[in-house]
């Protein structure tokens, strides 16, 4: 194949319908029939990335390979597909514009006026062919963020619509839109989606695929109505029914032929319909299991996508440990000496979440203090780790004003502290240690037992780190550094192996767990979970 297919993926009636997890199920059905794919995901807010927003407004930020901080979405496409996006795949408005203001200072359009259209149209247009021309990808999937009818959206669907045009059958636009049921009258609605499409066809697209979100199975009549009001094939209207899990859905995309319509309207051979093996082994594996693993998450953000990575990293491990990962939230603003047994009765094992700020943060060490002397499996996660690393050295070392930097600016015991390059940046935006870093294990460690390797990479999103001027204290009283980075000497990971598992990462190794290559740390800590469980339960 020659040239790069483009495929859009708008949204349409309501937001959070799983565009994401529609544009990975493409993404994974065309990588099935060997082609070579990426997922971008396009947001039209003027942020210019979502690293600066609190997790409350967008949930979690999803940290790329070359240490973009993303749209939770992209952390679908990876976990899907197993491709790795990096800053090419994420772009925003604010982004967009940047580009174009700063064109306009250099000069580069030549005196002209800067408008919408065609400068900023064109700038999205660029950025959606970038990936397919830079690495010749068969396909590149482009999901929109927001809803159609947003102004906000104007100028990427204004974008879509010359691209349409101008590749002809190389350019499909996918729409997903809802289907809602009303109980009182007993009936399924279609007309939302009806003047949705109408929106689309307003600004000039006529989408080639619709799928419709839906609480209940819609039969053929309403489907065939759809098509028929929609200008759109019946062999192209696909439903998406609510399922018990989101890697489902690739797999019910694939029953109703999503792959084949998309294929067969951008003219492309159909050929034989792939199996999915290792999907479906997944699947089947992941269903069998009913046995559940209970492990609490410690983090202030009390929302699904806060955590979302980490959530999926655990649910995976719990698959791959033919159990059901049950995950318990802990708020840890409310939780103290007092009520700690009681909160954590019941949880095979703990994960002290990432964060920032003070707010919570005590609970967090309440939680590690009671994990580490009750011998509960803990896994700390960056803030997580650094809470670790305080309660150790507060409760082991004597050093009752332990605390992070961050926390306390004054603290004599800073055992968390500022990194070296952090000291003297003032933008908050795109300035933390980001990305993949390698790591170096210690040999005979646990993690080294665990990931079975001695270099490692792992992602990074944090400006504090374990202070080393405190290492030889720490690992005399058990507390060892098993990780570092072997130029700046960073550690990376610490971890206490008298315990069952106690250990505690300042990367992110939920940024890396996969569907069909789940992470071995989280792999090992849920299999640790479930032996604590029969230990403790007799
Ligand atoms: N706030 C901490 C830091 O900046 C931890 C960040 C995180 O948990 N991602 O170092």
């Amino acid at each position: 194949m020659t040239e790069t297919k483009y495929i859009f993926v708008t949204g349409g009636v309501v937001s959070s319908l799983g565009k994401g997890i529609i544009s990975s199920s493409i993404g994974k059905l065309l990588q099935a029939r060997g082609y070579n794919i990426t997922i971008q995901k396009f947001d039209p807010y003027i942020n210019i990335d979502p690293g600066t927003l609190n997790p409350y407004e967008h949930g979690e930020c999803y940290v790329t390979v070359d240490g973009m901080e993303t749209d939770l979405d992209l952390g679908h496409y990876e976990r899907f597909t197993g491709i790795q996006t990096t800053k090419a795949n994420s772009l925003t408005t604010g982004r967009i514009y940047k580009s174009v203001i700063d064109k306009e200072r250099r000069g580069d359009y030549l005196g002209k006026t800067i408008q919408v259209i065609p400068h900023i149209t064109d700038e999205i247009k660029r950025n959606v062919k970038l990936l397919g021309k830079k690495y010749h990808y068969d396909f590149v999937i482009t999901e929109i963020g927001g809803t159609v009818g947003d102004i906000e959206s104007t100028p990427f669907l204004e974008a879509i619509r010359q691209l349409k045009w101008e590749l002809g059958k190389n350019a499909l636009c996918v729409h997903l839109t809802y289907v809602p049921y009303l109980k009182a009258a007993q009936e399924l609605k279609t007309k939302p989606t009806q003047h949705s499409v109408k929106e689309l066809q307003s600004i000039g697209i006529q989408p080639d695929v619709l799928v419709l979100r839906t609480e209940k199975h819609l039969n053929e009549a309403i489907l065939k109505k759809v098509a028929g009001f929609c200008n759109v094939d019946f062999d192209c209207v696909i439903q998406s029914e609510d399922l018990p899990s989101i890697y489902e859905v690739p797999v019910s995309m694939q029953a109703q032929g999503l792959d084949t319509a998309i294929l067969k309207k951008m003219g492309m051979e159909i050929g034989e319909k792939p199996s999915l093996g290792p999907w479906r082994k997944f699947l089947e594996r992941r269903n069998k299991a009913t046995e559940e693993v209970s492990i609490g998450l410690v983090g202030k953000y009390d929302l699904q996508d806060a955590y979302k990575s980490i959530r999926e990293s655990l649910s995976q491990a719990g698959t791959y440990n033919d159990r059901k990962t049950k995950l318990v939230f802990i708020n840890s603003e409310k939780l103290t000496e007092e009520n700690v047994a009681e909160q954590l009765t019941g949880l095979n094992g703990i994960v002290i979440c990432p964060g920032f700020g003070q707010r919570g943060i005590e609970g967090k060490i309440v939680a590690a203090h009671y994990t580490r002397t009750h011998d509960i499996p803990t896994f700390g996660i960056c803030l997580g780790m650094q809470m670790m690393v305080i309660e150790f050295a507060r409760n082991v070392l004597g050093y009752a004003d332990a605390n992070s930097r961050e926390m306390d600016e004054k603290t004599e015991h800073n055992v968390i502290d500022i990194m070296e390059e952090q000291k003297n940046i003032t933008n908050m935006g795109g300035t933390m240690r980001l990305g993949a870093y390698e790591c170096v294990l210690k040999q005979g460690s646990r993690v080294f037992d665990i990931y079975k390797q001695e270099h490692i990479q792992e992602r990074h999103r944090h400006r504090y780190e374990f202070n080393n001027s405190y290492q030889k204290e720490f690992e005399k009283e058990g507390m060892m550094c098993v990780g570092r980075n072997p130029e700046s000497d960073l550690v990376e990971i610490v971890e206490i192996p008298s315990l069952k598992w106690y250990i505690g990462t300042q990367f992110h190794p939920e940024y890396q767990s996969t569907v069909l290559k789940p992470h071995p740390l989280f792999v090992d800590f849920i299999k640790t979970a479930i032996e604590n469980k029969k230990v403790t339960h007799g």
